[in-house]
């Protein structure tokens, strides 16, 4: 069989959970929360699931919108046309396809940071586009190099991509960084997309900065959100893509070929739930409290724990433990020790040789002090 793909692998959250699953490992490597939603979203569900079980509208169940309009509305302190400016899709992993697929052309450039999340190269080139990858730096905080990105946009990018709070290395953005990017692309045709899945997980009393937040940027921004991450809900596969009426339009276009609409009964049950604000705010403090809970285990270590400003994963630097490469380690460590990570050169074009794991802090306590306990002794 002539493979179209002949050279895409499975993904790495794919494979190492099941290396995981097969040696009974702790599985810190696909990130989800090692624990379930709340009760009251159950019940919400159980309630929604009489009487709303056929196809929803394409962009969205329309009091779903308009939760999702009155809390971005809520956190950003903006207005978001309900009714033109969001579209409900199966996860971000769709929105992010849709939005490259709405708008590359055959021999476009799409500029992404690397390590960068594995969704996006593979859409970009699914597209036909051709996708630019820049490198951040371990040694500077996994800053971006704004002078490399001005020096990287040629007439053929049409799109950017951003991620803050960053997966694979948990560094966020500041108000700066959403300056400069405004900067390079004024008067330009490029558009961004934003991937801000961990919006609600930011730590140590910092802001999450959307691009939402810069009229320079939001005119051409498609926001690509998640409630998995949000509600302990990565199985529901339920996110969102907010942009402005023009990329809506035709980010519809694609969605509706795609999976045309979202599950019904979930729709109504987190607009219930989405009303309430403290069910996400108090989600930075909660994994903040693991966050430093895992940390604090490895105080004395020979691990060198890099700075994990949002998201759950912590990123940690194992050169004085080993000279194998991630890949290598990762999969020896889920054998060996029994605990599974994730090796971040997997999220680059050019792996600069880097001796860094990525670890999902998402877990109930006991699984975390656990692992650590068994990473220590190495
Ligand atoms: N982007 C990033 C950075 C992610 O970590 C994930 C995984 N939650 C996604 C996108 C995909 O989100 P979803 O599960 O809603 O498709
Ligand atoms: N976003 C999750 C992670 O980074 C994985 C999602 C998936 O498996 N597709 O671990």
């Amino acid at each position: 069989f002539p493979s179209k793909q002949a050279q895409v692998q499975t993904t790495i959250f794919t494979r190492m959970s099941a290396l995981a699953a097969e040696h009974g490992a702790l599985n810190l490597s696909q990130g989800f929360p090692g624990f379930d939603c709340s009760e009251e979203l159950q019940a919400l569900l159980a309630f929604y699931s009489k009487g709303h079980n056929q196809y929803a509208p394409m962009a969205g169940v329309p009091v779903f919108k308009q939760s999702i309009a009155d809390k971005t509305c809520l956190f950003y302190g903006i207005d978001i046309d309900a009714n033109k400016e969001v579209t409900v899709v199966s996860g971000a992993t769709e929105a992010l396809f849709c939005a490259i697929h709405c708008c590359v052309f055959p021999g476009d450039e799409v500029i992404m940071f690397d390590p960068s999340y594995d969704a996006y190269d593979p859409a970009v080139r699914l597209a036909g586009g051709i996708p630019i990858h820049l490198s951040m730096d371990a040694q500077n905080g996994f800053q971006i190099d704004w002078e490399g990105l001005a020096r990287s946009i040629t007439p053929k990018t049409r799109a950017i991509m951003v991620n803050s709070p960053h997966n694979p290395t948990g560094s966020i953005w500041t108000e700066n960084d959403l300056d400069a990017l405004a900067e390079i692309v004024k008067g330009t045709n490029i558009l961004i997309i934003s991937d801000e899945v961990y919006e609600h997980i930011v730590f140590d009393g910092k802001k999450h900065y959307s691009v939402l937040l810069h009229p320079e940027l939001r005119q051409r921004s498609f926001v690509c959100g998640s409630f998995g991450k949000t509600y302990h809900i990565t199985g529901w596969k339920i996110g969102y893509c907010l942009a402005p009426e023009y990329l809506t339009k035709e980010f519809q276009k694609l969605h509706q070929w795609v999976t045309f609409s979202s599950a019904t009964p979930l729709q109504h049950a987190l607009s219930d739930y989405l009303k309430e604000p403290d069910h996400y705010l108090g989600l930075s403090n909660f994994y903040q409290r693991k966050r430093d809970l895992f940390a604090s285990a490895f105080e004395g270590s020979k691990w060198k724990l890099l700075p994990s400003h949002g998201s759950f994963f912590q990123c940690m630097d194992y050169r004085e433990i080993s000279d194998e490469k991630d890949v290598d380690l990762a999969e020896r460590l889920t054998k060996e020790i029994k605990v599974a990570s994730i090796p971040i050169s997997v999220f680059y074009e050019k792996a600069p040789g880097d001796t860094i794991l990525r670890f999902c802090f998402a877990k109930s306590d006991e699984v975390l002090l656990e692992a650590a306990h068994r990473l220590v002794q190495l």
